[in-house]
């Protein structure tokens, strides 16, 4: 099943994406699923799940959150909001109520700064995010690589154009496992290209 998961609405104050649009435009794009991450809220997520009457497609209720020390962490499969902003609280707070975590964009600005212990709490790595240098996902992989961290690829779409620009393909799973899936590491970042705004450094 391919995912796109990480997708802003207009919950995000920096998205403008009604989540309608957000199911429709990524059913055409040939989506399975998808999770609706805001900024700091799972309101959008919420919606778009009960919004989604489609049997064929999921949508993971999540949230990115903007730690104190201006990490990005997404949990997923959220039922609460979170509240933490300190690095660890967050990852413990997302896995309490049963989310898996992963690291968005580790090396958008510059190194990443997250220590070895927070790491290595981590379920997975963004290894692909469509609005991020080249050169800065392939930092990212490495990262992955070198703490044995399953990755994922996706958009983190502000805009209806950029859903589905990141992919990630969960093998062998079906809608109620997904959660283990990740966990256990069964992704792969497939099909993905990037927002044309973040062409730079291949130019
Ligand atoms: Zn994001």
């Amino acid at each position: 099943m391919i995912f796109d998961p990480h997708i802003h609405s207009k919950y995000s104050g920096d998205s403008a994406i009604e989540p309608a649009i957000i199911l429709k435009v990524a059913k055409k794009m040939g989506l399975d699923g998808i999770a609706v991450t805001d900024h700091l809220t799972i309101k959008g997520g919420i919606e778009t799940r009960k919004m989604n009457l489609d049997p064929d497609f999921y949508v993971i209720v999540g949230s990115e959150i903007e730690t104190n020390n201006k990490e990005d962490l997404v949990g997923l499969f959220l039922t609460e909001e979170i509240k933490s902003r300190d690095t660890e609280d967050v990852i413990t707070e997302i896995k309490a109520q049963g989310g898996v975590v992963f690291w968005a964009h580790p090396f958008r600005f510059g190194k990443n700064v997250l220590h070895s212990d927070a790491i290595e709490q981590l379920d997975l790595i963004e290894g692909f995010n469509s609005k991020t240098s080249a050169s800065r996902n392939m930092l990212a992989q490495q990262l992955a690589r070198e703490y044995d961290k399953p990755v994922v690829g996706a958009s983190d779409a502000h805009q209806a154009v950029e859903i589905g620009n990141g992919k990630t393909l969960v093998h062998d799973t079906s809608f109620d496992k997904i959660r283990e899936a990740l966990v256990s590491g069964k992704t792969q970042i497939v099909d993905s290209c990037l927002s044309y705004d973040y062409l730079d450094d291949m130019l």
